[in-house]
């Protein structure tokens, strides 16, 4: 069997969307869509001002500029985020200072966090990875201790909740994106979520070159008019994914009886939005590294081998940054992800569990199955 490692859709509402940007002749991002669409997010999540931006990269951008985050500031971030949002951070010439996570989750291990901390330290960007979330209570202590503002780059984190809040509106900025396989996709795209009029005021002078004046600086981040009429159509979406994904979760998690493999540890007042599935594997770097390739094999993508997933300073462009984490080295090689998408039919979850129950970790040859791809 092949799982499909993409959810990608098409639904009528789409067509009817689009024929509105079309009829408003005016595609740029400039255009009234454009407002429609951010009091739509604004709304929809739950926070005062939202900004449509091009890219999830590009709102990362707009969160650091907003902050006053310039060359030599150092910005504090997990080695189990991805490139994209370490590589705005290198755009301001600031400094980014990798913290180790916790063993088991996304979320940064406090100790470590606090002795990161130099005078330099302008921001930290907390990443819950796969829509994972982790203790916000500590970090926010912690922010509110040393004068430091939060940055949650919330990409894969669309409806997540801590405390019956959406994350992204919980530290200074959220950033998201609506890329194809996020959670609200738009192609490509992203949007900021904040309380601050000065942050929002900044970043939409800062999206269109400084409104042109030339009195400041800007470029050129906004979203087209096609776009957001996209994610005004789909983000009525987002709640119909959300109870499929969990509930595509919940059945492989209830029939998973495998006692070496368990889902990541999330706090008590929270909820995954499943983006996707995490299991952490109670065995061996190379037993688990195996079983990844293994589940490619058969059938079953996994991120880990579809990104050659590890810590962010082991990329050469990360390496003169590097600082051993050995949480993180840990958790990045012991997990396992899982696609719980709406394309995932109940054969694609009989056929999870099943493969997930039978894995024999005795030999080095994991995977109780010899090659099943059909
Ligand atoms: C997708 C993603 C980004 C980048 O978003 P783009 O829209 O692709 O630029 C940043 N951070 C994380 C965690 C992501 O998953």
């Amino acid at each position: 069997m092949k799982i499909n490692d993409k959810f990608l859709y098409r639904n009528k509402d789409d067509d009817f969307a689009l024929k509105k940007a079309l009829d408003n002749l005016q595609l740029s991002g400039t255009s009234s869509i454009i407002e429609e669409y951010e009091e739509k997010l604004r709304d929809f999540f739950g926070s005062k001002y939202a900004v449509a931006v091009s890219s999830g990269t590009s709102a990362i951008h707009c969160a650091l500029y907003a902050l006053g985050i310039r060359e030599g500031d150092e910005v504090l971030i997990p080695p189990t985020a991805p490139i994209m949002t370490a590589i705005p951070v290198l755009q301001q010439k600031a400094i980014p200072i990798f913290v180790d996570t916790n063993k088991d989750n996304f979320g940064f291990d406090i100790q470590a966090l606090k002795k990161s901390i130099t005078k330099k330290a302008k921001a930290i960007i907390c990443v819950p990875m796969w829509g994972y979330p982790f203790d916000y209570d500590e970090l926010l202590d912690v922010c509110e201790s040393y004068n430091i503002s939060l940055i949650e780059d919330t990409a894969q984190a669309h409806c997540t909740t801590y405390n019956n809040k959406n994350l992204g509106t919980i530290g200074n900025i959220g950033c998201f994106s609506t890329h194809d396989r996020k959670i609200l996709p738009t192609g490509e795209g992203g949007f900021i979520l904040t309380n601050d009029k000065n942050q929002y005021e900044s970043i939409k002078s800062f999206i269109q070159f400084g409104y042109m004046t030339g009195n400041i600086f800007g470029t050129n981040y906004k979203l087209s008019t096609l776009q957001a009429t996209l994610g005004m159509s789909r983000i009525k979406k987002i709640d119909w994914q959300l109870d499929v994904r969990m509930k595509n979760a919940k059945l492989i998690l209830d029939n998973l009886t495998n006692k070496n493999i368990k889902e990541i540890v999330y706090p008590k007042n929270s909820n995954p939005n499943y983006y996707s599935l995490v299991l952490q594997v109670n065995k061996s770097y190379n037993k688990v590294k195996n079983l990844n390739e293994d589940m490619v094999k058969n059938g079953i993508p996994t991120d880990i081998v579809r990104y050659n997933y590890q810590p962010m300073y082991k990329y050469p462009l990360f390496k003169q940054f590097e600082k051993e984490c050995l949480n993180a080295e840990h958790l990045s090689k012991t997990i396992i992800t899982i696609p719980v998408h709406p394309n995932i039919n109940d054969n694609n979850i009989d056929y999870i569990v099943d493969y997930l129950n039978k894995i024999d970790f005795k030999g080095e040859n994991i995977g109780a199955h010899s090659s099943k791809v059909m």
